[in-house]
């Protein structure tokens, strides 16, 4: 055959020419010339097709990963081997080199390539969310018939913080928007609806508490016909803490520990313990502090009998003799609770 191109006649034909003319103007990969990319200047979350997407990438990985999908090898390439490198940057243009070598029809070829990818920096809908305060949920705490300790703040601030960036990672909502401290507690205002939860069960798990949720709707959004909603999250703690006295089902008991589910109290007359539900709450009364425990002395001990002096009165008291007291002697100091009228003994922590 003769090639039309060199005239030459020895060659192996690609369709009308001869494949050394083939080769010469044969490109080993496509790219074009100017690539453009956006993300947002804030997260480097990335506009795909529209959708907004955090792949968690730096700047650089950005660029070199707007490289190889913008790279196209031709299907007769075999082994092909591609290295890119970012020359400079001019402003937001990465000037890139793509260094290229494969084998085709059994040639081995090696092309140089450039390309400029454009980084077009804009605020993903989340960023801009934060900016402007955005907020989907109020988490209130509160403390029930009393003020929130400042124990309780440290330890409630020190749980947001944690949980929120613990999820910020994966989540750009998951933020503070807001913190408000009042009289009667505070507010949190939380990016989100998600976030929100997870705080609130990281909260409950430490504290116990009441929740309730209301929902209320914020605004509808006109194309979508979908309701915004904003839900306010009350956490009432108990009226009592830990080690304080409670008064449930009959039952006088020293608060040991509460979690998201209940509250486990150990009985002041039996040494057993009590189990009560948050969702009781209301049918548990708070009887004694913890600082209202005093100091009393015993003076005499028979072996079903203990006699103390009442801490205020100074008058005998005899009290039923209980496992936790047969170690105790004559003339030992011991810490007692008066609750309605009633003086226990406290065994000793
Ligand atoms: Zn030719
Ligand atoms: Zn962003």
């Amino acid at each position: 055959m003769f090639c039309p191109q060199c005239g030459n006649t020895h060659q192996v034909m690609v369709g009308n020419i001869c494949k050394i003319c083939f080769l010469k103007d044969f490109k080993l990969i496509s790219i074009p010339q100017d690539i453009g990319v956006t993300l947002c200047a804030h997260c480097h979350s990335q506009s795909k097709e529209g959708k907004w997407k955090d792949l968690g990438l730096s700047e650089e990985e950005i660029i070199y990963q707007a490289l190889e999908e913008a790279i196209d090898v031709d299907d007769i390439v075999s082994d092909i081997n591609i290295e890119l490198e970012i020359l400079q940057m001019r402003g937001s243009i990465a000037e890139c080199f793509i260094n290229t070598h494969g084998n085709v029809m059994g040639e081995d070829m090696d092309q140089e390539f450039h390309s400029n990818v454009r980084l077009n920096k804009s605020v993903c809908p989340d960023c801009s969310k934060y900016n402007s305060g955005y907020y989907e949920a109020v988490i209130q705490l509160r403390a029930d018939k009393r003020p929130l300790s400042k124990e309780e703040l440290q330890t409630a601030d020190k749980i947001i913080k944690e949980t929120l960036n613990r999820m910020w990672e994966k989540s750009r909502m998951a933020y503070l928007a807001q913190r408000v401290e009042m009289k009667e507690g505070i507010d949190y205002y939380i990016g989100s609806q998600k976030a929100a939860r997870k705080v609130i069960s990281a909260l409950r798990d430490v504290f116990g508490g009441v929740m309730k949720e209301s929902p209320r709707l914020i605004s509808q959004d006109k194309s979508t016909g979908k309701g915004l909603y904003r839900t306010w999250i009350s956490l009432r703690l108990p009226e009592f803490q830990k080690k304080d006295f409670i008064k449930y089902e009959g039952h006088t008991g020293q608060v040991k520990s509460m979690n998201s589910k209940k509250i486990i109290a150990k009985d002041l007359e039996t040494g057993q313990s009590i189990r009560a539900l948050w969702k009781d709450y209301e049918q548990i009364k708070s009887s004694a502090k913890f600082s209202d425990i005093q100091i009393s002395t015993i003076t005499s001990k028979s072996p079903t009998e203990i006699q103390i002096l009442h801490p205020e009165t100074f008058q005998p008291v005899d009290l039923h003799i209980k496992d936790h007291m047969n170690d105790l002697e004559i003339g030992k100091e011991v810490s007692v609770i008066q609750i309605d009228g009633k003086i226990y003994i406290l065994p000793d922590e």
